[in-house]
């Protein structure tokens, strides 16, 4: 059996996220589109014989029990009931509270990581379970590709996969924290309607990649809140809608921008002269091994 294995953690794009109310559990209720992406934080699972899980990063986030690596093995730890040695490596390319959902996709990755390393204890509902357990997101990245998300976001559907789209992330290099986010959408928000249902315009474009009708349906409620806490992102996100359809992915700050045409969003994001960008391309696939 393998004692080691590499894994690409994908960033996502949230192409639609209606948000409706705060549930009793604190979470808010959403519908949302979500889209993984060829941008990939890079983990490496290793079983060790020690008791200990360790983790070394690469990049700027939390080394100790914050980060959601190690959260995630401990959860894991604590599904299949034994102890458990492992070192974790984690090579962070996803910008930090960007809205890009980098932290659950590595927690999504760590579980896969683990499960497959020994010899996949936990079945399919279990891994998700788990998954749900550590955040809204990071069921959908076990998944990947095209999904809807329900609920605080746990339950999630794939859709057939889109057509060849390329996008353009724009980070304007500060993190926004979800939590404050949230918090000024209750604010602005003090009895919203519930989520609604998907725009079907919005599937139907994306399967055949008809960006036009994709872009008429793209949708952000949490637009207003974060531009309260960064007024400045209001005419980035203006100057990036002359430029075609795209928004503003999950709590923000990171702009998107869709394109067939990769060379052309290569040349927007040149022009546009964010602190950081990135072209991918959607993908297909959640967290996998390489
Ligand atoms: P989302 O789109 O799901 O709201 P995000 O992209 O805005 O997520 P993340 O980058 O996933 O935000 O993480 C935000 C917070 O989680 C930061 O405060 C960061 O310090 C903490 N964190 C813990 N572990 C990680 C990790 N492995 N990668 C990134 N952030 C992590």
């Amino acid at each position: 059996m393998r004692k080691k294995l590499m894994l690409e953690a994908p960033a996502k794009v949230n192409l639609f996220l209606a948000v409706g109310g705060r549930r009793p559990d604190g979470y808010h209720e959403v519908l949302t589109l979500l889209q993984a992406v060829e941008l990939c934080d890079l983990i490496v699972v290793e079983l060790s014989s020690s008791t200990r899980i360790e983790l070394e990063v690469e990049g700027d986030v939390p080394r100790d029990e914050g980060n959601l690596c190690l959260r995630a093995a401990r959860v894991f730890q604590e599904r299949i009931g034994r102890g458990l040695g492992a070192r974790i490596g984690l090579r962070k390319r996803i910008p930090v509270g960007a809205g890009l959902g980098g932290g659950s996709s590595d927690a999504a990755a760590v579980l896969l990581g683990l499960n497959l390393l020994l010899g996949e204890p936990l079945k399919r509902e279990e891994l998700e379970g788990a998954a749900a357990e550590l955040g809204s997101d990071v069921p959908f990245f076990l998944r990947g590709g095209t999904a809807v998300a329900e609920g605080r976001g746990e339950r999630v559907r794939g859709l057939s996969p889109a057509e060849e789209i390329w996008v353009l992330l724009l980070n304007p290099g500060f993190a926004l924290s979800t939590a404050d986010v949230y918090r000024e959408f209750d604010r602005l928000n003090p009895s919203p309607l519930p989520p609604g249902i998907l725009p079907r315009g919005l599937v139907r474009g994306l399967e055949k990649g008809d960006l036009e009708e994709v872009g008429d349906h793209i949708r952000n409620d949490l637009i207003e809140a974060a531009l309260r806490l960064a007024p400045g992102l209001g005419s980035l996100l203006e100057k990036l809608g002359r430029e075609g359809p795209g928004g503003m992915s999950g709590s923000g700050p990171t702009l998107f921008l869709l394109s067939r045409d990769e060379e052309a969003l290569v040349r927007t994001g040149i022009k546009m002269a964010f602190p950081w960008s990135s072209v991918a391309r959607f993908r297909e696939k959640g967290v996998a091994p390489l």
